[in-house]
């Protein structure tokens, strides 16, 4: 392999990932957990994550028909979830032939299910809309569809299933009411904990837990509690070098738009990170990152290839110091917070062009 001569580069540690997973699972004792790989596993790789947990995972959740058949070609026989279902009755035999479980969550979706001839019947899980108001049938849909899809012959395991939109604030009190009240009755198994209300809500747990963020090692709550708090271990860490410095007089401007000015006679590293490696541009002055390990901040605008940042307090630094822009030393969680965002969007940005390795 040539060795990649610009300095960026992201660390993917997978012992951190099935040690998240393993806290998920000790924090939800009843339930099995569907391992959320969504997005190229929120952006740290499908199969590395998957191969980590291998040994102790439940089951999987994503969305895509591909990512489930390359979990499959990769010897997975655990439980995979599509999330958002099939898109098209054509994908219906695929989804059987590889032992797949669907979310059902609109009429033309039970139609499909309803007129297929296929080799197996499917695990359901039935999408309830309780306040999301995304996707799932209404409280009041749910007899019906329960009573053809026990008729149909297509669905041999149904679980009710609803997804919270305020678990990581407000809490989720009205949807888990409203769940309640159309599932009475039912006898049906349940999903319907996120990471947030994986953590903060227990009686929500049921069959089967969804966790996702945690398991990245990001808190799905950061405005509550840490990520450390909760004890989870960063799994991605995006690293990066100095490749030049310059030293501001007081008054002069940093980067376009020359949105920073120095107050006094500076002196800046220049890191190869740019918005084009997934570093948000909407960061502003005063993000924070590491040099050398030392925390400091960002300063002006993100350019696409690189970004600049206040080496005041770390008169060693040089070319070729070391860069973290998160992960180890530097929670993810802060450089969101500090960027308007939330750390699922760093990870899922990460860009093509960024070397990846796996420890
Ligand atoms: C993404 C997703 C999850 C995981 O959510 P986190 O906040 O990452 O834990 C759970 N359930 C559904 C339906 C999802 O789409």
């Amino acid at each position: 392999m040539v060795h990649p001569a610009r300095p960026i580069r992201a660390r993917i540690d997978t012992r951190a990932f099935r040690d998240n997973y393993l806290l998920a699972k000790r924090s939800a004792p009843q339930s099995r957990a569907l391992c959320v790989v969504k997005a190229n596993a929120y952006g740290h790789g499908l199969v590395q994550c998957a191969q980590a947990v291998r040994d102790v995972v439940d089951g999987f959740a994503l969305l895509d028909l591909a990512d489930a058949a390359c979990l499959r070609a990769a010897q997975f026989a655990q439980p995979i979830v599509l999330l958002e279902g099939f898109f098209d009755s054509s994908e219906l035999h695929e989804v059987a032939r590889l032992n797949l479980s669907i979310v059902l969550h609109s009429w033309p979706q039970l139609q499909a299910l309803e007129s297929a001839t296929l080799t197996r019947p499917l695990e359901v899980f039935l999408k309830i809309n309780t306040g999301m108001n995304r996707l799932g049938f209404s409280v009041d849909e749910v007899p019906e569809i329960l009573g053809r899809l026990r008729a149909c012959g297509n669905a041999n395991v149904i679980v009710a299933m609803t997804h919270f939109a305020t678990a990581d604030g407000e809490g989720v009190a009205a949807q888990w009411e409203r769940f309640v009240a159309a599932t009475a009755n039912t006898g049906l198994p349940f999903s319907t904990s996120n990471s947030a209300a994986l953590l903060r809500f227990p009686q929500t747990h049921g069959d089967w837990v969804r966790p996702g963020i945690m398991l990245y090692g990001s808190s799905p709550m950061p405005g509550l509690q840490s990520a450390a708090d909760i004890g989870l271990k960063p799994v991605m860490t995006l690293e990066s070098a100095l490749i030049a410095m310059q030293t501001l007089r007081a008054g002069e401007r940093v980067g376009y738009g020359g949105t920073f000015v120095a107050d006094r006679q500076m002196r800046i590293g220049v890191v190869a990170c740019g918005y084009a490696d997934g570093y948000p541009r909407h960061a502003a002055t005063d993000t924070p990152i590491l040099v050398d390990g030392v925390r400091t901040r960002t300063l002006g605008r993100v350019s696409m290839d690189m970004l600049a940042c206040d080496l005041t307090n770390i008169p060693d630094a040089q070319i070729g110091s070391q860069v973290t822009l998160w992960g180890e030393g530097l929670p993810a969680d802060d450089v969101a917070t500090a960027a308007g965002t939330i750390s699922y969007e760093l990870f899922c940005a990460l860009a093509q062009r960024v070397p990846v390795s796996f420890v």
